[in-house]
């Protein structure tokens, strides 16, 4: 891909950073036992990147679209994938096909999987979602959970009940705590009682887990998370990361325009490119910038974070971005490059994006 080096907006990603930082990140797993489903929806699964979560020795590759598992077997990744977005009925076929292992809250999906499985001539793993607060998938009702149970156990011979896990915090903001992950345990021991066996994973949720893996607060039988956010940023929001690098991914965007003109918009002000209505602050005259990118590509304007001090992002339409200047170390003209940080918004959305062209920095390059 060495001929995308030049062609913006591009995203690098360092190949090297994020070895080390799965490698830190591993070496605290293991000593707590607790393995890790490496999720890559992040960065939308680019092979070249997920390759390293595998050379890493995940106990499996994530994502909650199918359509990125199948993209990761077919370029050659053997390592066990595991789906996270809880599967849609039509699409089970396909799920037995690409993953090895998937979570799960409706029993009739799980009759449906256990069909689709017999008909593959394949073995499924599931695990089952408990809802713990945060109100996004998951068993509500601990009899409602272990009936499930039951049902996988004793009636659905091409499953594998796997384990219980649970999410917290992505929907309804609940923190994962102490107290979350002993209820989690307490629910897959009433699953064990049931069926009378031990459960080989207790999954303990994403990075918003991650501080008590630190702490060593995360109770011990907690051993599996699935984490995606806190190996690509170095860390997350309340919980800093200082053994992990926080830059493996920039943006870099070429300059357009680079003019000295007014703050505030001149004649009557009505909506913008999408629709909304929008305050602007008069500044007086100013030098700016527009970038050859815009909310197409990565979401949201305040979300980019850039890397030189004194620029400022003013806003954005699909395919443009504005910049205040004024203030910059030095001065900017177009066919400059700017480089940009990453939060984990915008690497969605740029990863997923037509637009963007890739290139991979190696380890010493
Ligand atoms: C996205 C996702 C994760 C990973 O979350 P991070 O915050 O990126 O670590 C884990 N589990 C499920 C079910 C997810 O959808």
């Amino acid at each position: 891909m060495s001929n995308e080096r030049n062609r913006y907006p591009q995203v690098e990603i360092d190949l090297g950073k994020l070895q080390e930082n799965l490698a830190a990140f591993q070496q605290r797993c293991q000593v707590s036992s607790v393995q890790i489903a490496g999720v890559v929806k992040g960065f939308h699964a680019i092979p070249e990147a997920a390759k390293v979560y595998a050379a890493a020795g995940v106990s499996s590759l994530a994502s909650s679209r199918l359509e990125q598992l199948r993209e990761l077997r077919q370029a050659g990744i053997t390592a066990p994938l595991m789906m996270i977005r809880i599967p849609m009925l039509s699409e089970l076929e396909e799920l037995v096909r690409w993953a090895d292992i998937s979570l799960h809250s409706e029993v009739a999906v799980l009759r449906a999987l256990d069909r689709a499985a017999g008909q593959a001539g394949k073995r499924h793993k599931v695990i089952l979602m408990v809802d713990l607060g945060d109100l996004r998938e998951g068993f509500w009702d601990w009899r409602d959970l272990t009936a499930a149970a039951l049902v996988v156990e004793r009636e659905l011979p091409n499953l594998e009940l796997a384990g219980v896990g649970t999410n917290l915090g992505c929907y309804g903001t609940i923190q994962a705590t102490p107290e979350k992950m002993r209820d989690l345990v307490d629910a897959a021991e009433q699953v064990e009682a049931a069926i009378g066996r031990r459960l080989e994973i207790i999954s303990g949720g994403s990075s918003s887990s991650i501080h008590m893996l630190l702490d060593g607060t995360l109770p011990s039988r907690i051993n599996h998370l699935r984490i995606g956010e806190g190996i690509l940023l170095g860390g997350i929001w309340g919980c800093d990361m200082p053994f992990m690098h926080k830059h493996v991914f920039t943006l870099r965007a070429e300059v357009i325009e680079s003019k000295i003109k007014p703050s505030y918009p001149v004649g009557e002000l009505s909506v913008d490119a999408f629709g909304r209505t929008r305050t602007y602050v008069d500044r007086g005259r100013r030098r700016r910038a527009l970038l050859a990118m815009g909310r197409a590509d990565y979401g949201e304007s305040d979300d980019l974070i850039p890397k030189e001090p004194g620029i400022k992002v003013l806003g954005a339409s699909s395919d443009h971005t504005i910049l205040d200047i004024q203030d910059a170390g030095r001065k900017i003209e177009v066919g400059d490059i700017l480089e940009f940080d990453l939060c984990y918004a915008t690497m969605v959305y740029l990863t997923s994006s037509k637009n963007v062209h890739f290139y991979f920095k190696e380890d010493g390059q």
